[in-house]
C-alpha cells in the first residue's frame, strides 16, 4: 500500500497529538510545522483545545476493529466541519485544504487530522492505525511500512521486547 505523504499527514499529526499531549505551543508549532501546516504557532488556549481533539483520537487508536475506528472517524469529520478544498497559492501545486486557511488553526487541525485518518481507513489501513504492543507504552502510530507489519512504536520499544524474551527464553532453557 502506497500512502500518499500529505493525505496520510493528517494521520501523522493525529499519533503526534496523541504521544505528547503536554506539548506546549512551542512543541507543537514544531511539530506541525514540519507536516507543513500553515501558520502552525498556537495560542495558549489552542494548546488546551488541541489537548483535548487528542482525547477524541487516541479513541481511534485504541478501537478494537475498523468498524468502530470508521464510526469514530466518521464523527471527527462531522465534529471538525471537514471541508475538502482544492486551492493553489503562494506558488504552491494546487492541494488540498480540509478547513480555510482563514479559519483557526484549531479548527484546520481538526479538519486535517480527521481527513487524514479516514483517507487511510478508506485505503484499506484501518489496521494500520494502532498502538504500540508494548507493554505499558501507550504511544500510538500509523504503520506506513510496505508490509504493514510494524508492532512498535520506535525501535527502542522494538528492542526492549526482544530483550525481555531473549531472557524469558534464556531462563526456560535453563531451568529444562
Ligand atoms: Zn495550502
Ligand atoms: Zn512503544
Amino acid at each position: 500500500m502506497q500512502f500518499n505523504t500529505y493525505t496520510s499527514a493528517g494521520a501523522h499529526i493525529a499519533a503526534a497529538l496523541v504521544n505528547d499531549p503536554s506539548a506546549d505551543e512551542r512543541a507543537l508549532a514544531g511539530m506541525l510545522a514540519g507536516y507543513e501546516v500553515h501558520e502552525p504557532v498556537p495560542a495558549q488556549a489552542q494548546v488546551l483545545a488541541l489537548r483535548e481533539w487528542a482525547g477524541r483520537l487516541r479513541a481511534v487508536f485504541d478501537a478494537p476493529a475498523e468498524a468502530d475506528q470508521a464510526t469514530l472517524v466518521d464523527g471527527l469529520l462531522r465534529a471538525s466541519d471537514c471541508r475538502p478544498n482544492l486551492v493553489s497559492h503562494d506558488g504552491l501545486p494546487f492541494h488540498l485544504h480540509y478547513a480555510p486557511v482563514a479559519t483557526d488553526l484549531v479548527a484546520r487541525v481538526r479538519a486535517l487530522t480527521a481527513a487524514g485518518l479516514a483517507h487511510v481507513i478508506a485505503e484499506g489501513g484501518g489496521h494500520r492505525i494502532r498502538c504500540c504492543q508494548r507493554t505499558g507504552c501507550g504511544r500510538v502510530f500509523v504503520d506506513t511500512s510496505r508490509s504493514g507489519g510494524r508492532c512498535f512504536c520506535s525501535v527502542r520499544c522494538a528492542n526492549q521486547v526482544n530483550v525481555a524474551r531473549h531472557r524469558a527464553r534464556r531462563r526456560q532453557d535453563q531451568q529444562a
